[in-house]
C-alpha cells in the first residue's frame, strides 16, 4: 500500500495580504509578501513533482468539512466571524489570525484535508498520509483564531476520527516549532486523546506549553509538553523522541497517530531559532513511523502546519515523505548540506538534554503516583 499525498490548488490561494514576518505592514514596515504566503508549501508539491517522487504516492483530493464537522472543535459564532470576514474584505479572526476573501471556504477544505487523510488510512486505502493543509489549525483556539491558524485541522479530525470509527485512544504529536495550544486547549480534560508538543520555549505562545503543564482532571498525565531551548537541532529532537515520547507513546498504545508537522524547527526557519535538518526531519518521521507501525498497523496521518523557508521547507518535507513511505527520491543529497554541515545539528548540548530530562522526570514522577 503507498503513501498518500493530500493537496488542493486552493490551498495556495488562501491570501493572508501583505506584511513583513509576522506582522502587518505599519508605519516603519514596509509592505512586503505577509510570513505566512503560499510559496513554502506550493514548493512542497513543486519538488514532489519535479524530482518525480509523487508517483510513487497516492494524490489524494479533500472534500470540504461540513459545519457540523468544524463545530467538533469552535464554538458557532466564531465559525460565522470568520465566514463573515471572508464574505467581506477579510480582516483578523482573533489574533494574527488572518482571513482573506474566500479563506472560509479554503480553511473548509483545510479541515477536510485532514478529515479525508483520516478516513484514507482507516479505510486501509493507504499506509500513512500526508496532507498539505493549509491553513493551518494548531494555535486555533474553540473561540478564536490565532497565529495564521483559523480552524484546528487537527483536533477536529481526532474529534472525527473518534466519533465515526470508534477509536479510544488517539496520539497528537505536533513537532512544529510553536506551540499547539489550541490543540492542547482542545483535549486538556481528556485522557482518550494523548498530545504531545516538542517546541522551541518561550517562542509563541510565550506564555503556553510549559513543562508542568500535564493535563487536568482526567487528561491529568495525557498531555506532554517538551519545551526546547534555542539551538536545538536533530540529536535534542531524537533525544527527547527516544526518552519521553517513545516511552509514554509504547504505554499508551495509540490507534491512530495524527502529527502536527510544522517544518519551522528548521535551520533556515525565520520565526524560530533551531537547528533541524532536512535529514533530520527524515530521522523524527522514522521514529514516528515506526511508532505507528507498532501500535496501530501504522496508521499515520501528518497534517502541514508552519514553515516559513520556502527555500527549505521543500525538502524537509520530501524527506519526512520519503520516511513515511519508506523510499527515497532522486534528491539523494540535501543541496544544502555543504552550508549547514560546520552546525552543532547533530550534537546534543547540556543544556538541551537537561530540558528533556526535566520532562521525563516530571512525566515519570506523575506516573509513579497514580
Ligand atoms: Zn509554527
Amino acid at each position: 500500500m503507498k503513501t498518500g499525498f493530500l493537496y488542493d490548488e486552493s490551498y495556495f490561494w488562501h491570501d493572508t495580504g501583505n506584511g513583513a514576518l509576522f506582522l502587518p505592514p505599519g508605519e516603519w514596515i514596509e509592505a512586503d509578501e505577509h510570513g505566512e504566503n503560499p510559496k513554502s508549501k506550493r514548493r512542497v508539491k513543486n519538488l514532489l513533482e519535479r524530482s518525480g517522487f509523487i508517483k510513487h504516492l497516492s494524490v489524494i483530493t479533500p472534500r470540504q468539512a461540513t459545519r457540523e464537522e468544524i463545530e467538533l472543535n469552535h464554538t458557532p459564532s466564531y465559525v460565522d466571524k470568520v465566514k463573515q470576514l471572508s464574505n467581506l474584505t477579510g480582516g483578523d479572526a482573533g489574533e494574527l489570525a488572518l482571513v482573506g476573501r474566500g479563506s472560509y471556504e479554503i480553511a473548509l477544505l483545510s479541515t477536510g484535508g485532514a478529515i479525508t487523510s483520516v478516513d484514507q488510512v482507516m479505510e486501509g486505502k493507504v499506509h500513512n498520509i500526508y496532507a498539505l493543509t493549509r491553513p493551518p489549525g494548531h494555535h486555533a483556539e474553540k473561540e478564536q483564531g490565532m497565529g495564521f491558524c483559523l480552524f484546528n485541522n487537527v483536533a477536529i479530525a481526532a474529534n472525527y476520527a473518534r466519533e465515526k470509527y470508534g477509536l479510544k485512544r488517539i496520539m497528537i504529536l505536533d513537532w512544529d516549532v510553536h506551540h499547539g495550544n489550541g490543540t492542547e486547549s482542545a483535549f486538556y480534560n481528556d485522557p482518550d486523546i494523548l498530545f504531545v508538543s516538542l517546541h522551541q520555549e518561550y517562542n509563541f505562545p510565550p506564555d503556553r506549553g510549559s513543562a508542568e503543564d500535564i493535563g487536568e482532571g482526567e487528561g491529568k498525565g495525557y498531555n506532554v509538553n517538551i519545551p526546547l531551548p534555542a539551538g536545538t537541532g536533530n540529536a535534542g529532537y531524537i533525544y527527547a523522541l527516544e526518552t519521553v515520547v517513545v516511552p509514554i507513546a509504547d504505554h499508551f498504545k495509540p490507534e491512530l497517530i495524527i502529527v502536527s508537522a510544522g517544518q519551522d524547527a528548521s535551520v533556515f526557519d525565520p520565526l524560530a531559532q533551531m537547528m533541524v535538518t532536512a535529514d533530520g526531519f527524515g530521522m523524527i518521521s522514522s521514529v514516528v513511523k515506526h511508532l505507528a507501525e507498532r501500535h496501530c498497523d501504522g496508521r499515520l496521518v501528518a497534517c502541514h502546519e508552519g514553515g516559513y523557508s520556502p527555500s527549505y521547507v521543500p525538502f524537509c518535507t520530501l524527506r519526512i515523505i520519503e520516511s513515511l513511505s519508506g523510499l527515497q527520491s532522486k534528491v539523494s543529497q540535501d543541496p544544502f548540506s555543504e552550508a549547514i554541515r560546520g552546525l552543532p545539528s547533530d550534537v546534543l548540548a547540556n543544556n538541551q538534554k537537561e530540558a528533556v530530562d526535566k520532562v521525563s522526570r516530571i512525566q515519570t514522577e506523575y506516573r509513579k503516583v497514580t
